[in-house]
Formats: structure tokens, sequence, C-alpha cells
């Protein structure tokens, strides 16, 4: 498997977004205390306040009567004991191609939720660290408790190939530009401090091959010398285009350009089939204003440096499949979701997941 999606927490979380397909299906958060400890039940404690967002905001809507922990990662929520994730890394990072290669590339915790919540976060950055298999980060950009801190910050930026903040939280959380910011900033600082150069990558064509530490630079041999360079992880931004914000993406694509963002996914909102109706009045934007859009981007908003991809780029007739549902055809045939009880799936479709044909409803 070239990549590995963990869903480690993928309903805990610290904010409340209307196009979550959480609350498109209608189902609560979990409040994250709950969701600590493996099999544990419902208990509030004392710990709720460290996973408080640096705005202070607590978890507040947790149903703990019907929801347990047990019964929430059975149906594909409640968080992965580590257990289950330390197997499926390693399990996948054992793979190798005829010469010896090693296959799987990247790690992505749950896309889902608030990955800097997971419980076992600092664990599974240890041993991602070791294999020397960098994480592929989705966050909502509220950085909460200890990850908004420069340290912090600049540790996920070596572990990480990319880090895409979702532009959908800064509707929910203020303080969203600002850490998008010092996160670009702690990224420059290490590239300057590592005499960041594209040509590192010419020298370690052969990575997988020779390099088992991600940090191996900054001890280390002349082969390796440019690796961790090039490890830096990319700032990205992901991009939930919707009817609210379809006009603020000339001046998103303005500051993004300045402070020197590296990639912008712009994804369409995508819908379930069971959202509700006024959900989709509110949000939802049509073929026309999306290829108005595309050209935009493909002119007068195109930047040397700035990346424009996502699937506002795809030609595709289906919302919920790259290619429309064609598995024989499917472009994620090398890689596997593990939901947090340990099944794996291959399939991201949200579809089936959340549908009218995914859980029960609670
Ligand atoms: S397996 Fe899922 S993602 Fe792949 S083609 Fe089929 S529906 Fe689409």
């Amino acid at each position: 498997m070239r990549r590995v999606t963990l869903l480690t927490n993928p309903d805990v979380c610290n904010l409340r977004c209307p196009l979550c397909f959480l609350n498109q299906r209608a189902l609560l958060h979990c409040d994250a205390s709950n969701a600590r400890d493996d099999n544990r039940d419902c208990v509030l404690d004392s710990e709720n306040a460290r996973l408080a967002n640096s705005n202070g905001e607590r978890f507040s809507d947790c149903n703990k009567e019907r929801n347990c922990n047990k019964e929430r990662r059975a149906l594909g929520m409640g968080e992965m004991p580590f257990e289950i994730a330390r197997a499926a890394i390693e399990k996948y990072a054992a793979e190798r191609d005829v010469s010896g290669k090693r296959l799987l590339r990247e790690v992505i915790p749950s896309t889902m939720g608030e990955p800097l919540l997971y419980s076992r976060f600092d664990e599974l950055l240890e041993l991602c660290e070791s294999l020397g298999i960098p994480l592929n980060l989705t966050t909502n950009g509220t950085f909460p408790g200890k990850w908004v801190r420069e340290e912090c910050l600049a540790k996920l930026l070596c572990a990480c190939s990319d880090i895409k903040v979702s532009y959908l939280a800064s509707e929910q959380f203020g303080g969203w530009k600002a850490n998008v910011e010092k996160l670009v900033r702690v990224r420059d600082k290490l590239r300057g401090n590592a005499d960041y150069s594209e040509a590192a990558d010419a020298d370690c064509a052969d990575v997988d091959a020779c390099c088992t530490k991600v940090d191996c630079a900054r001890a280390v041999n002349a082969k390796c010398a440019g690796i961790a360079k090039s490890r830096i992880a990319t700032v990205s931004l992901q991009v939930t285009l919707h009817k609210k914000n379809l006009q603020k993406v000339p001046e998103l694509v303005e500051w993004a350009s300045a402070i020197g963002i590296d990639r912008i996914k712009w994804n369409p909102v995508v819908f379930l089939s069971i959202a509700p109706r006024e959900l989709r009045e509110m949000y939802g934007i049509d073929s026309t204003q999306l290829q108005n859009l595309r050209d935009e981007l493909q002119t007068e908003l195109r930047s040397q440096k700035l990346k424009h991809e996502g699937s506002l780029f795809f030609d595709r007739s289906a919302g919920l499949c790259p290619v429309g549902g064609k598995c024989g055809a499917c472009p994620f045939a090398d890689e596997v979701w593990v939901w947090p009880d340990g099944h794996e799936d291959h399939c991201p479709n949200p579809e089936r997941r959340f549908g009218a044909y995914g859980l029960r409803t609670f």
C-alpha cells in the first residue's frame, strides 16, 4: 500500500462545521475525553480541559447516555486504540516491491475530526518517525493545547510531508488566520536553517532504500544529507467551496500567495444523499459558478508559486467519487482506510459510510 489512512478519531473535534458529514448525517460529535482509553465508556474528567482548543472552548454536545465509545467505534466512530494504529503501520511498513524498496509513502491520521486531538497522537508521531514514514496531516488549524507552540509546529513540520489546513474552520475559529501565518513562518525558519534546496531531492532519489530515520539529515551521512531538507512539510490550504465563501476566493488567493502557502486544494462542497434540503439551499453551488472559478484560477488568479489543485479540476460527473463509482477503475487501489475498530476499507466515498446505506441512525 502506498498510503494508509487511520481513522484515529473521526468524531472527536473542537469545532462544529455545518458541512461536516457528521452534521449532515445529524450525528453528534463525541466528547474527546470520553473517547480516550480504548473501550472505556463515557466518563467526564478533568482531561477535558487539556483538550480545549486554543480559544479555550470546550466540548459541549456529547450525548454520553446513548453513544458510548465502544458502540461508536464499531460504527466507524470513536477513538482508535493505539495498538490498532501500530499494527496497521507496521504491517504496511513491512511491504516491499521487487527491488526491496518500501511501498508505504505516507500515513494519514483521521481526515475527519481533529487529528491533533487523538489522545495517542504523540505516540503515532514517534512511531512514524522511528520508521521514517512521514505523516500527511489535515488539521482544522486550531492547533489545540501544546501544538500551537512554535517548537511543536516545528516538530509537525519535520514529521509531515504536507500539512493541510482546512479553510472551513476559519468560519468557526477566530484565530485561524494567525495560526496559519505562524505555521508558515515556522516552516520558513526551518527551510532557512536547513538551507532548503530543490536540488536535495535529486541526491535522494532512493530515500526509502537508504533512509530509516526521518531526522537522519540532522545526524548524518553524506548520502542522506539532503533528505530532511526536502522533508520539511509543505503547507497547503484545503478549501471546501460553497455558496457563502465563493466571493472570498480572490482575497484568499492574494493572502495565501503573500504569506507563502505552497498549494490550495479546491474542493466543491459534497452533500450526502441524506443531507437536509436547507443545507443544500444554503451552501450549494451550481456548475456554472464552478466553471467560472476554474477558469479564473487558471487565468487571472494563477500564480507561479502557489499551486491550485483539488477536485474542482477533476473531470467527473459524480460528486462523491473521483471516477463516479466505477470501482474497476478506482484511483485508490493502492490505499487503505483503517477504521477505529481495526477493519479495513478501500473506498473513501463518504456516501458509502455516511449516506442512506451507511451507518444506522442513532
Ligand atoms: S471503490 Fe469507492 S472511491 Fe473507488 S471507484 Fe468505487 S466508489 Fe469510487
